[in-house]
């Protein structure tokens, strides 16, 4: 068999191998092919993008905003022309289905038209009369270079709420994907110098810790954009902040679903299936912990049980799957390890998604857990794998309560038809993202992405007009014009 492909580097608008001798297996999860190798870059790498990245700063920060507006537009047509394209690398390095891929290709497009929109976003703020002859107005200016730091459940969508955007500003940006799905990038990268993007201005170190440190530490990067888990979203903001840099961390995630009396019961299983199965639960907004009320919870669980023996897991480039794979072995591990904790905590097994048919990839059947308490390791801690919880629940009260013991709070949803229920989700849940009638409050390009607790350290989050402060930094100036002629 050929030897896999051996990924390169992209700095200053070339495919530069990296300086490692070291190199990874990229696999596709649903039939552990080896699909290439990755770098393992070095520190040695992040320095050389760096610098470049800083000299095209210097350039690329004075062309004038909708000029650099206009080279989004170009990248916008050309990620439209590949969309399918785009798709088939999610669905080939990471497993979820080509529907979901289709999704995430073209929620990572919104966030290209956003940003787009430089002109407007960048507009500051002015008074003309603070004083006697005295305005004042506030100017948006880039920051320098960016270091941006990624997961591997979304390859295209989480590099794509950081790069356009500070690139749209003016600044320059050194991506560090996952190396676990590097190839999206790839294609990301080429298209952005098919737009016209000034080589220098996006470049991409693939890697691991050593590429991390190296852009933590790197005196000329001045922010960076974080997503990933918890430990290390701690880790890099810390470390980022020591470094004295502007660090936004968004991380894990516990996501709770409220089910009423009053829901569409129907309705609510169908998108709680999606919720905590799609994507194999590889979500930070999977649905993870269902609380749901004790006088429909019979009723609930049948319904849940039988959809969920209806999931068609597979290859998610075969039509009709809609199941793929975890990431790699040792998640499909840490999951089945997960589930026999479950059961020794003493959990009621409803699904046991270790039965189904795991051959192939590294497959998980739909698994679901009844009877679980929040003293439990499968309640407290980021599964992040097709294993959903279920909690019976006097109330919505109750509910609530039991959500807010979660040291996370990335999202929450409610099911209901009752107005007031939700006003009082809205009002007491501890969450950032919260759906009402839906599984999944997904992030939009143009509303910040706002978890809270240990699910975000920072203060401005990504997407939305946050976005566009984190990537700028301002200046006022206060001036005064004296003609005494006219008065
Ligand atoms: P991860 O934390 O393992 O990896 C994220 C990035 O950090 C990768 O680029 C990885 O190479 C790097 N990294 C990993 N270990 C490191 C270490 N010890 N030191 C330095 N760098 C390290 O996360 P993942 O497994 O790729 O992604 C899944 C996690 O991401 C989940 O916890 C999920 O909830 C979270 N996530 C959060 C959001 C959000 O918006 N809050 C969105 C997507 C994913």
């Amino acid at each position: 068999m050929a030897e896999a492909r051996k990924l390169k580097n992209f700095i200053n608008g070339e495919w530069v191998e990296s300086k490692t001798t070291k190199y990874e297996e990229v696999y596709n999860p649903a039939t552990k092919e080896i699909v290439a190798l990755v770098p393992i870059s070095t520190k040695e790498d992040v320095d050389h993008a760096a610098e470049v990245a800083q000299k095209a700063f210097d350039k690329w920060s004075k062309v004038p905003v909708q000029k650099r507006a206009r080279i989004l537009f170009a990248y916008q047509q050309l990620l439209e022309k590949n969309r399918n394209e785009l798709a088939r690398l999610i669905t080939i390095e990471n497993g979820k289905n080509t529907t979901e891929a289709l999704g995430e290709v073209g929620r990572g497009i919104e966030n290209v038209e956003f940003a787009a929109g430089a002109p407007t976003l960048m507009m500051g703020d002015s008074l003309s009369n603070i004083a006697t002859d005295v305005e004042a107005a506030n100017y948006r200016y880039p920051i320098g270079v960016i270091g941006g730091i990624t997961p591997f459940n979304f390859p295209m969508m989480v590099p794509c709420w950081m790069f356009p955007m500070a690139i749209a500003m003016g600044n320059s940006f050194v991506l560090k994907p996952s190396e676990k799905t590097p190839l999206l990038t790839e294609k990301l990268a080429d298209l952005l110098k098919e737009a016209g993007l000034p080589d220098g201005v996006f470049n991409i170190v693939y890697g691991a810790h050593d590429v991390v440190n190296g852009i933590l530490d790197h005196p000329e990067i001045k922010a960076i954009s974080f997503v990933g888990s918890k430990p290390v979203g701690e880790y890099v903001f810390k470390r980022g902040s020591e470094n004295l840099k502007r660090v936004q961390a968004l991380t894990g995630a516990k996501n709770h679903t409220t089910v009423l009396k009053d829901a569409d019961l129907d309705q609510a299983v169908k998108d709680i299936i999606s919720a905590a199965f799609g994507s194999a639960g590889e979500r930070c907004m999977a649905c993870a912990v269902v609380t749901v009320e004790e006088d429909v919870a019979d009723e609930f669980m049948a319904k849940l049980k039988e959809a969920a023996d209806n999931v068609k897991m597979g290859n998610g480039l075969d039509d009709g799957v809609f199941l793929g794979p975890v990431i790699r072995e040792e998640n499909q591990k840490r999951t089945i390890s997960y589930i026999e904790k479950g059961l020794e905590e003493g959990a009621t097994l409803v699904r046991d998604g270790r039965k189904d048919d795991l051959e192939g990839g590294y497959f998980v059947g739909p698994t679901i857990f009844e009877g679980v308490t929040p003293e439990m390791t499968i309640w407290q801690d980021e599964i992040f794998a097709p294993v959903l919880s279920v909690i019976r629940v006097k109330n919505l009260k109750e509910a609530v309560e039991t959500a807010n013991k979660s040291n996370f709070a990335n999202g929450a949803c409610i099911f209901t038809t009752n107005t007031s229920s939700v006003r009082y989700f809205r009002e007491n849940i501890d969450a950032g993202m919260l759906g009402v009638n839906l599984g999944v409050p997904a992030p939009m390009a143009f509303f910040p992405f706002s978890g809270w607790k240990d699910s975000f350290y920072g203060t401005l989050h990504a997407n939305g007009k946050d976005s566009v402060d984190f990537y700028t930094r301002k200046k006022v100036v206060t001036a005064r014009y004296v003609a005494p002629e006219f008065n």
